[in-house]
C-alpha cells in the first residue's frame, strides 16, 4: 500500500447550537498549519441558534469550508457519519466543535499516519468534567472492554485521524445506530492512540445530557456485544435453579414430617424475584428488538436541508 507523500486532509466537524464557540473555533482553524492542504466540512445537526448563519458567512469567506445542514437534529453520531460520507481527502479527521479536542494535535496524528498507522485516535488522559460524569465514563469504558466482541479502546472518543481506506469501510456500513468509535475499531487496520488532555468546553453548553449519553452507551454496548442477552439467560437459569432447590427442600421437609410454615412470605418473595427477572430479560430483548426495528425500517439516516460552500458545487475546493 503506497501512501501519498502530500496527502490532503478533510476535517469533519459536527455542530449543534454552537454559536458561542464557533468564532473561536473558526479562528483556530484559520490559523491551523499542518503543512497539508485542508478542507473543512461542518455538519449542522439541526441547530436552532445562530450557528448556521455563522457557518454561511464562513463558507463565503473561505473556499475550503462547506456546510451540510440537516433538516432537524439527528444526533452527533449521525452528523459524524454524514460528514464522513461527504468529506474529501486522503486523510479524514473528526473534531468536536467546542475546542475540547485541540486541532493542533492533528500534526502529531499525521506524523503517526506517516509511520504507517491507518487510524490515530485521541485518548482522553484526564477529563475535566464533573467527577460523577467521569465515574460514569470510566465504568462504561470498563464494561465495554469486558463485554464487547471487538477491541474498542478505552477513553477514546471520536477525535481521530483516519486513512481514506478506513473511511471507505465505515461509509459502506449501513447500520443506523452508529457508534462511530466502535465502527472505527471494528475496521481493524493499524490503529494507535495518543493521550491528550481533554479541555473543558470552550464556550456554550454540551448538547449531551444524561439521557443522550446513556443512549449512546447502550448503542455501544448492544451493537458490539451479545453479552447482555446472555446475562439474562444466566440470571434466568440461576433463578430457576434457586426455585428448584427450594422445591427439593420443601419435599424433604414434608417427608420428614415437619409441619410447614404457611409459606406465604416465601411465596411472595419467589413470585417477585422471578417476575423481576422476567421483566429484566424482556427489557434486554426489547433493547435489541428496537435496534433491529430501526435497522429494518431502512429509513435514510438523515435529511439534508441545505448544502453550502464547496459541497453545494458538488466538489471539494
Ligand atoms: N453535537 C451534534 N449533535 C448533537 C449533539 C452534539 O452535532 O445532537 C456536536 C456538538 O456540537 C459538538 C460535538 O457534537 O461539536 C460534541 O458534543 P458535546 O460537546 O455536547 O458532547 P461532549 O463533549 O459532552 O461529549
Ligand atoms: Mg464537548
Amino acid at each position: 500500500m503506497t501512501r501519498p507523500t502530500h496527502p490532503a486532509l478533510g476535517l469533519v466537524i459536527p455542530v449543534h447550537n454552537e454559536e458561542a464557540v464557533l468564532p473561536s473555533l473558526l479562528k483556530e482553524l484559520r490559523d491551523l498549519n499542518l503543512r497539508v492542504p485542508l478542507t473543512f466540512l461542518f455538519v449542522d445537526d439541526g441547530s436552532t441558534d445562530g450557528t448556521l448563519s455563522i457557518l454561511e458567512e464562513a463558507c463565503r469567506r473561505d473556499a475550503r469550508i462547506a456546510c451540510l445542514s440537516f433538516s432537524r437534529n439527528f444526533g452527533h453520531q449521525t452528523a459524524v457519519s454524514a460528514g464522513l460520507q461527504h468529506v474529501p481527502g486522503d486523510l479524514v479527521a473528526v473534531l468536536d466543535a467546542d475546542l475540547q479536542d485541540p486541532p493542533t494535535l492533528l500534526a502529531t496524528f499525521i506524523e503517526q499516519w506517516r509511520k504507517g498507522y491507518d487510524v490515530v485516535y485521541g485518548i482522553r488522559a484526564n477529563r475535566k468534567e464533573h467527577w460523577l460524569l467521569r465515574i460514569a465514563y470510566k465504568s462504561f469504558y470498563w464494561l465495554l472492554s469486558k463485554v464487547a466482541n471487538i477491541d474498542i479502546p478505552r477513553d477514546a472518543g471520536d477525535f481521530a485521524l483516519m486513512d481514506r481506506r478506513v473511511v471507505s469501510v465505515i461509509n459502506a456500513m449501513p447500520e443506523h445506530n452508529r457508534f462511530v468509535r466502535g465502527l472505527r475499531g471494528w475496521t481493524g487496520f493499524k490503529q494507535c492512540g495518543i493521550p491528550y488532555e481533554r479541555q473543558a468546553r470552550h464556550a456554550g453548553k454540551p448538547s449531551y445530557n444524561v439521557r443522550r449519553l446513556s443512549r449512546l452507551a447502550l448503542d455501544g454496548l448492544l451493537s458490539f456485544s451479545a453479552v447482555p442477552l446472555r446475562i439474562s439467560s444466566w440470571t434466568g437459569t440461576g433463578a430457576a435453579l434457586i426455585g428448584f432447590v427450594y422445591l427439593i427442600y420443601i419435599l424433604i421437609a414434608y417427608t420428614a414430617g415437619q409441619t410447614l410454615p404457611p409459606g406465604w412470605a416465601s411465596l411472595i418473595v419467589i413470585v417477585l424475584f422471578l417476575g423481576g427477572i422476567q421483566l429484566i430479560v424482556l427489557g434486554i430483548m426489547g433493547e435489541y428488538l428496537s435496534r433491529i426495528f430501526d435497522e429494518v425500517k431502512r429509513r435514510p439516516h438523515y435529511v439534508t436541508e441545505r448544502a453550502i460552500g464547496w459541497l453545494a458545487k458538488g466538489e471539494a475546493a
